[in-house]
């Protein structure tokens, strides 16, 4: 080590680790609740936290699933100012670390990290102070803690208490992954007796039980802490213009709201964010791209002035600890239910009322199943990578509420809210299934008889017999569903593909996102898969659904009719006993 020897010439590692001369083995406080008076100035613990703390002090294992801003922090800083010796703490974000320990420090608390951040005779002194019993608290990376170099030096110190941080890391499945995590299992048997907590907000079964089996905690007692955010109004707009939409959502808040906008690209950010600032809406943009200083002072401004939007990246927000954010928008369709859970989550930390507003569309369901499919890893990875947006796809097609919805995600059974878009202004739902037929047949027309396939927009001039240009070239006009769907508009036209779509009834393919039929379309064709809709209406909680015109596809034309009797005929007929899906016989109808 070439920097070993000047050890003693670099003061600045003491100050870092916040050494205050005391050096001793002995805990700093009496009880969980004196810790909480001196050290925070808090006058309660909240929630889980009391319980928690109880069961690590007395040295027994817990699983701590709370949600962001649920207080996890303080149950194992608490355990580590009462029990003898130093807290380890695992926690994978550099920047939270360093945040962290120098809150500690500022509150008097003992406390420094391992990191790759550190100089090699800083970290020399963090050794040493760690081993001469003078830390509370010692944050570490994951990735340290594979090295038997990082096991050695813990050994040959006093831990109070062992805390596994953002414990999710550890699922494979998770978005999250890190293989660092997988190598934690085993200090429970490395060090026995000391307690161990794993905390995180990511709490469906599934994620649970794999932090369980795989950090090895079968004796921990589990604290699962109510999901629920009750003062988040949750709604989900059909998307026509995001950032239109975008615009009179936040013109529809009370003046000088701070929120966070969630966009997926780089330049979606800045565009949304110019596009709102001509507007004269305090906007500013926030995404990896940008200068360091840049987004340190965007990231500021936003943390000291009042009102300031931010529009970014879903890189934005982790450890940003903004109490006031009164609505985060999402003019994308996230990748999860934990990722939507999370962003939106960063909103009304206060427990003052806040929204969470989304515009969702047709394209939005494209490009992430596209993604899906063109992404790397193996068929079984991308199948959670599709079951996650399937989840969330659910949550933007529910015709009950959001939030039942959302907290069944996560294991928690829940009455109707109230404060939700369909809670405030239940959907009507609609009987879709000739409409699905009609889109399908066409679809299932082009390929058989024309080799041919075509992106949502055609289709949709197709049903609704729109000549254009491209019509008239393909002499689509001879086709048998040509002007079949006129009784939907083109809006309606997108919000039942988008519809469908969701539910995996149509597929995107090839280079041109065209839409193909999928094995279930044919039970929609055969009329066996029922296909209730959700109308849309834009901005339902603003104010009562706008009075609308029966769109519903119960009047069919005589042409149609024609049509789907043959369909129905066919429904009775051997084709289906010999197993030919129905569209083969209806395409040659
Ligand atoms: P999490 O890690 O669960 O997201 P934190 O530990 O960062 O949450 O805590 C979120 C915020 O709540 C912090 O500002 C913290 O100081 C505050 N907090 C935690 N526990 C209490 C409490 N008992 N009383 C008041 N504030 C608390
Ligand atoms: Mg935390
Ligand atoms: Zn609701």
């Amino acid at each position: 080590d070439p920097f070993a020897s000047s050890e003693g010439e670099v003061p600045s590692a003491a100050a870092r680790s916040g050494a205050t001369g005391r050096a001793s083995r002995q805990p700093q406080y009496s009880s969980a609740l004196e810790a909480l008076h001196t050290v925070y100035g808090y006058d309660a613990f909240r929630g889980d936290q009391a319980a928690i703390i109880d069961q690590v002090v007395e040295g027994g294992d817990a699983v701590v699933l709370m949600p962001t801003g649920g207080g996890k922090s303080l149950c194992y800083q608490v355990p580590a100012l009462v029990r003898e010796g130093t807290g380890l703490v695992v926690s994978p974000l550099i920047a939270l670390m360093q945040d962290q320990v120098d809150a500690l420090r500022a509150n008097g608390v003992r406390a420094a990290y391992l990191n790759s951040t550190l100089t090699a005779p800083e970290r020399v002194e963090v050794e040493r102070q760690y081993v001469a019993g003078e830390l509370d608290l010692l944050y570490v990376a994951p990735e340290r803690l594979s090295l038997q170099t990082t096991r050695d030096l813990l050994a040959r110190g006093t831990l109070s208490v062992i805390a596994i941080d953002e414990a999710h890391c550890v699922s494979q499945w998770g978005h999250d992954f890190r293989p660092d995590y997988l190598a934690l299992g085993d200090l429970g048997e490395q060090f026995p007796g000391v307690p161990r907590l794993a905390l995180t907000a990511t709490a469906t079964r599934e994620t649970h039980r794999e932090i369980t089996e795989r950090l090895r905690m079968p004796s921990a007692q589990h604290f699962v802490s109510s999901f629920d955010r009750p003062n988040i109004q949750y709604r989900i707009d059909p998307k026509v213009d995001a950032r239109k939409q975008l615009l009179s959502f936040i013109r529809s808040q009370p003046a000088g709201s701070a929120g966070i906008v969630y966009a997926l690209s780089r330049k979606s950010v800045d565009q949304t964010a110019q596009f709102l600032a001509k507007q004269g809406i305090d906007a500013i943009a926030y995404h990896a791209g940008l200068d360091a200083e840049v987004r340190a002072a965007h990231q500021s401004r936003f943390l000291r002035e009042d009102g300031v939007v931010v529009v970014a990246t879903i890189a934005f927000g982790m450890g940003i600890d903004k109490p006031d954010v009164r609505f985060v928008a999402h003019i994308d369709l996230p990748k999860s239910v934990e990722g939507y859970y999370q962003e939106t989550g960063r909103a009304g930390r206060d427990g003052e009322p806040a929204v969470a507003w989304m515009a969702y569309g047709l394209g939005d369901v494209v490009q992430q199943r596209r993604m899906i499919q063109q992404s790397d890893g193996d068929r079984l990875f991308q199948a959670r990578k599709q079951q996650h947006l399937d989840a969330m796809l659910a949550l933007c097609e529910t015709v009950v509420c959001r939030r039942q919805n959302l907290l069944a995600y996560f294991g928690q059974e829940s009455a109707p809210c109230g404060n939700c878009d369909t809670c405030l202004t239940p959907p009507e739902t609609w009987d879709g299934l000739v409409a699905a037929q009609k889109l399908m047949s066409t679809i299932v027309r082009l390929q058989r008889e024309r080799n041919q396939s075509f992106g949502a927009g055609h289709l949709i001039d197709i049903l609704r017999g729109k000549e254009t240009e491209r019509t008239r070239r393909f002499g689509h006009d001879q086709l048998s569903t040509w002007g079949l769907g006129q009784d939907l508009s083109e809006q309606d036209w997108r919000s039942v593909i988008r519809q469908l779509l969701a539910r995996s009834l149509l597929a995107p393919q090839g280079e041109w996102n065209t839409l193909a039929v999928t094995e279930s379309s044919a039970g929609v064709l055969r009329g066996d898969t029922p296909v209730p809709l959700r109308k849309d209406t834009i901005g339902r909680a603003d104010k009562p659904a706008r009075a609308r015109k029966a769109t519903a596809s119960d009047a069919l034309g005589d042409e149609d009719r024609q049509l789907f009797e043959k369909l129905r005929a066919w429904r009775s007929g051997v084709a289906r006993e010999q197993g030919v899906p129905a569209y083969v016989v209806f395409a040659d109808a």
